[in-house]
């Protein structure tokens, strides 16, 4: 049984240290978030990254990144985050390494709770990121581990001279599917539609690799087999004809894209229908508190725009810090007494 003991005036004074405060909070240290810590740090603002569990954001679970502007042979995912982490520490950024439990917009400063830690920031930037959609069929997550996978990446070397099946038909589909062909010796593509959402360039190395097959007009109706524990195949309905095949399969790779990390914030920010934050540029709907990346991103969701708006939520914090200190510190005051941010000069 617990003991509780009074509590001294000592203790009360540990449990006062315990408050961080922080003028900027930053949730996440993917792109978005990590160049959020670099503009914010070189503002002298001495940011403070909730670096969450997954830290480095979705592309430390990839492999090559070639289209990250001023790589021209690429670089893998994880070494460009570290790269950016090293970076945001340089100047002075300071991170935890936890989730944050729960946060609270309702006044500023804005408090956050990690498992230890609870921290009172002025300004909170969001990029929490996305992260993998499943199919929610009930043997897709008894199985996730034993054959089913949501990262090629992470998974595809275990499935050396196996059959593997890829669901999805965007950019992450295909190059998954690609990308296994090194290790599988077959992979087949199942896609819902006839046609392919991702760009021309990646449906083409698909096409062209002789061990990639494609089934289309296609969903799952079910992974097999959960009394075995592990994947032995694959149930299939052609969605024109109804006609239901099955499969041997030794794996089954999810890429059916990504669903934002928007938990925390339901009931304190406006979110779209599709739950990412609602921005105007990278304002959320509470003042001092700014979306970067795609947690707010429906559309574009790249390493280099999460980093764009990163930079812009570091300048919007930053304005809107200078403005409040200008007009005599007016954080804690209502809305409408705070003066707008200015506009970027120059
Ligand atoms: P997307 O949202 O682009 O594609 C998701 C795919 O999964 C679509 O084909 C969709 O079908 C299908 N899908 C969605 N839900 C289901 C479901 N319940 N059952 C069956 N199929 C489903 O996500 P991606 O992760 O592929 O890409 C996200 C972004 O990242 C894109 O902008 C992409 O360009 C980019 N990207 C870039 C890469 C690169 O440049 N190297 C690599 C990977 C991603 P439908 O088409 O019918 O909607």
């Amino acid at each position: 049984m617990a003991v509780s003991r009074p509590r001294s005036p000592l203790f009360l004074q540990v449990e006062l240290a315990m408050v961080i405060k922080k003028k900027v909070t930053i949730l996440g240290s993917g792109s978005a978030g990590l160049t959020a810590a670099i503009y914010a740090a070189r503002a002298n603002l001495e940011p403070l990254v909730i670096q969450g569990l997954q830290a480095g954001g979705q592309l430390t679970i990839t492999s090559d990144v070639e289209n990250f502007p001023g790589f021209p042979n690429g670089i893998l995912g994880p070494e460009l985050m570290e790269e950016m982490h090293k970076q945001a520490e340089r100047f002075g950024t300071q991170f935890i390494y936890d989730n944050a439990e729960s946060v609270d917009l309702s006044s500023r400063p804005f408090k956050l709770k990690t498992s230890s830690d609870e921290i009172h920031t002025d300004c909170l930037i969001i990029g929490t990121g996305a992260s993998a959609k499943l199919l929610g069929l009930p043997s897709e997550s008894k199985l996730m581990g034993h054959g089913v996978s949501a990262c090629a990446t992470c998974d595809g070397f275990f499935f050396r001279d196996k059959e593997v099946f890829v669901v999805g038909g965007g950019d992450t589909a295909l190059e998954e599917a690609t990308f296994l062909t090194r290790f599988a010796s077959s992979v087949t593509v199942i896609h819902r539609r006839d046609s392919f959402r991702a760009s021309a360039i990646m449906a083409n190395r698909a096409k062209s690799n002789e061990k990639v097959k494609f089934i289309l007009d296609s969903v799952v109706e079910d992974i097999l087999d959960v009394e075995e524990g592990q994947v032995t195949g694959i149930r299939i309905r052609n969605i024109k004809t109804n006609v239901v095949t099955e499969h041997p399969a030794d794996g089954v790779f999810i890429a059916i894209g990504h669903k934002p990390n928007t938990e925390l914030f339901v009931g304190q920010l406006e979110l779209t229908e599709n739950g990412y934050i609602k921005t105007d540029g990278v304002k959320t709907s509470v003042k001092g508190v700014f979306a970067a990346g795609d947690v707010q991103d429906e559309l574009y969701r790249q390493a280099i725009t999460a980093a764009g708006t990163g930079c812009m939520a570091a300048l919007e914090a930053q304005w809107l810090l200078e403005n409040e200190h200008e007009e005599g510190n007016s954080v804690g005051k209502p809305q409408a007494e705070a003066k707008e941010p200015v506009a970027q000069k120059g």
